[in-house]
């Protein structure tokens, strides 16, 4: 807008779009334009290693992970998202460290946000829960007791590409775990790799996995916004 003698308060007012109304849910429950991926009762929104049926055990309005059926991954797949999830460990205490209900979100499929009973349970920082593995560690640990009901939301903007597969901008990742800020919009530096640095291989779109990590890890009320 080229700069008018005098302005008034109406030459900044924006009226169009209007914004989309919806209707928050109760709670933690999934607001009216969220896209439920798990709310307690079957795997129809998942897909188990290579696109077969997934076979992790749902049971109690929970799905929990199974010692032998692999990872699983979203149907749908997402770019730039917001992702409530909610999660426990065994209550019952088995190994130590990274053995002690591990599991783990990969947004994309490719970079993980750390599932682990961080309770009591010194590990190396950067692989506690809410870290993004092996790049940053949380702010804080806001973990609840084994057993109990944990919480991450997530919200994640995609990396973007230029023509030549390189990389323009990297994804950003903010989580929140029990309603504290974890991780406070932190660049992303590539692909999860245990041993080495991460880098970027160009992507579009991509499911959201679950990582079997041969633990007995829940996981219930699960649902996403896309941005
Ligand atoms: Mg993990």
């Amino acid at each position: 807008m080229p700069k008018p003698t005098k302005w008034l308060p109406a030459m900044t007012e924006v009226w169009e779009p209007e914004i989309k109304i919806i209707q928050p849910g109760e709670g933690n429950a999934a607001p009216s334009d969220a896209i439920v991926l798990f709310e307690g009762k079957d795997l129809s929104k998942w897909r188990g290693p290579g696109n077969t049926t997934p076979k992790w055990l749902v049971e109690g309005g929970n799905m929990i992970v199974s010692n032998s059926e692999g990872s699983i991954w979203t149907t749908q797949e997402f770019n730039d998202f917001q992702l409530h999830i909610e999660w426990s460990t065994p209550t019952v205490i088995v190994g130590s460290g990274q053995g002690r209900g591990n599991s783990g979100i990969l947004l994309q499929d490719r970079y993980e946000v750390q599932v682990l009973d961080s309770y009591n349970n010194r590990t190396y920082s950067n692989r506690q829960a809410g870290s993004i593995y092996k790049q940053y560690p949380p702010l804080v640990n806001a973990i609840r007791k084994p057993g109990e009901w944990n919480i991450y939301d997530i919200i994640y903007t995609a990396p973007r590409f230029k023509e030549d597969s390189s990389l323009f901008s990297a994804a950003m990742v903010t989580v929140i775990h029990n309603g504290i800020v974890i991780q406070n919009n932190v660049a992303i530096k590539g692909t999860v790799v245990n041993a080495g640095m991460p880098s970027y291989h160009a992507h579009g779109k991509a499911p959201i996995q679950l990582q079997n990590h041969r633990n007995p890890v829940r996981f219930r009320n699960i649902w996403i916004r896309e941005l």
